[in-house]
């Protein structure tokens, strides 16, 4: 069987492959510690899931628009605009089965064969495989290890040419945890203005966010549109909400690249479930009780943040890591581990699975050997036990 040539740098995701195996190792019995995906431990709140069961009573449990119900398009579009100078405006919002959907179709509407797509390095795992996908050339742009990789208008100038037609970055990144500040997230909008780029802006842990307690993360939005140019801000249910399964995700364009991003989505999965849907709305409407569900998640990731990091000093101070200003992933470097056996990032995370009992995802699927990943959305008893581990076979 000849596949297409649509698929023929298809990878599957690695952070989900890691992930998989850990679950299949723990339901054989191994006493698995699974740091690996980035996925909130804490149950979806109840009052979400009782809108859910309430709406498919009701009979939600037909088509809706493409794009979403109404009122779930209004609510996101509120949502990414509260206090900012673009407009909330339904017709610049698609709802999708997931912010990754979101993204792909961003890329797939937006880039084709000949154009190069510019993405942050290191990434998140997915952004390349989007661009190829839409059989157009990923090109990384790394910035410096000493300013956490946050990107410049000069490194950007250094990775992008003629054919470049877009840049992909997430604030707060995965899998950093590095926040863009609004200044130095401006100079990026504003060279990409400046050439003619579209910035695709991946802000799904806008709200896990680590500076002054109640602030969000500074996003593309809140910058002068008038010195913004073509943008695409992507967000969702997944992190903030813990509603990773639910499948609802969001972007905010322009409405003639919403309307096109749309016209796609409606031959390849029409709207996001139904039901989901539903949940969505409520978790973006539910007001005070939704803020002091998410201040407590807030609380224990940030307690999470501030555990790993003692840990990492105290028991593997080797291991120089990225302090996260925001998400919940601890990146670290481990090539201080390679000899002539273990000579790659895989190579690390493989010994630390097998010997350690812990998993972890290896820097390469996010562009960097030197690196690995680690999830702090776990209790904080997994969490130590995790470090603990690690450091008998990397301290
Ligand atoms: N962007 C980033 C940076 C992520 O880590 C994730 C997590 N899966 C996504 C997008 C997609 O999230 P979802 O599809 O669950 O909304
Ligand atoms: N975004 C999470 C991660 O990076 C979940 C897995 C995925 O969607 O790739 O681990």
């Amino acid at each position: 069987m000849n596949w297409s040539e649509n698929i023929a740098k298809l990878r599957p995701s690695a952070t989900i492959a890691v992930s998989t195996l850990a679950k299949k190792l723990a339901a054989e019995g191994r006493d698995i510690v699974n740091l690996s995906a980035g996925e909130p431990d804490f149950p979806t709140p109840p009052g979400i899931c009782d809108a859910a069961v309430e709406g498919v009573r009701q009979g939600k449990t037909r088509y809706t628009p493409t794009g979403g119900t109404p009122e779930l398009r209004k609510a996101a579009a509120e949502y990414m605009t509260e206090d900012v100078a673009y407009p909330a405006d339904p017709a610049r919002v698609v709802v999708s089965a997931g912010a990754k959907q979101s993204l792909f179709n961003a890329c797939f509407c937006l880039f084709g064969p000949g154009d190069e797509v510019l993405i942050g390095a290191p990434y998140w795992t997915s952004y390349p495989e989007m661009v190829t996908l839409a059989r157009a050339e990923p090109v990384l742009a790394w910035g410096s290890e000493e300013r956490d990789f946050l990107l410049t208008p000069a490194e950007l100038d250094a990775a992008a040419t003629p054919a470049s037609k877009g840049l992909i970055i997430s604030t707060p990144s995965n899998p950093t945890g590095a926040v863009y500040s609004k200044t130095e997230l401006a100079a990026v909008a504003a060279w990409a203005k400046s050439r003619g780029i579209v910035l695709i802006c991946d802000e799904i842990y806008r709200e896990i966010y680590y500076g002054d307690e109640g602030d969000r993360a500074p996003g593309a939005l809140d910058l002068d549109p008038d010195a913004v140019g073509e943008l695409v801000v992507t967000n969702g249910m997944s992190k903030a909400f813990a509603m990773t399964g639910w499948r609802v995700g969001f972007s905010y364009t322009s409405a003639a690249l919403a309307g096109k991003m749309s016209a796609f989505q409606s031959h390849v999965s029409l709207n996001a479930a139904t039901p989901s849907q539903v949940a969505a709305l409520e978790g973006l409407t539910r007001g005070d009780a939704g803020a002091a569900d998410k201040a407590t998640m807030l609380e224990a990731f940030r307690r999470r943040r501030d555990l790993v990091a003692r840990l990492f000093d105290e028991l593997l101070p080797r291991c120089a890591y990225v302090m996260p200003q925001g998400a919940f992933y601890l990146y670290f470097r481990v090539d201080h581990a390679f000899d002539d056996q273990v000579k790659s990032s895989s190579d690390v995370c493989t010994r630390i699975l097998e010997e350690a009992g812990v998993a972890i995802v290896p820097g390469v699927a996010f562009g960097d050997e030197r690196y690995a990943r680690m999830s702090t959305a776990s209790s904080d008893e997994e969490i130590e036990e995790g470090v603990r581990r690690m450091a008998k076979v990397l301290g």
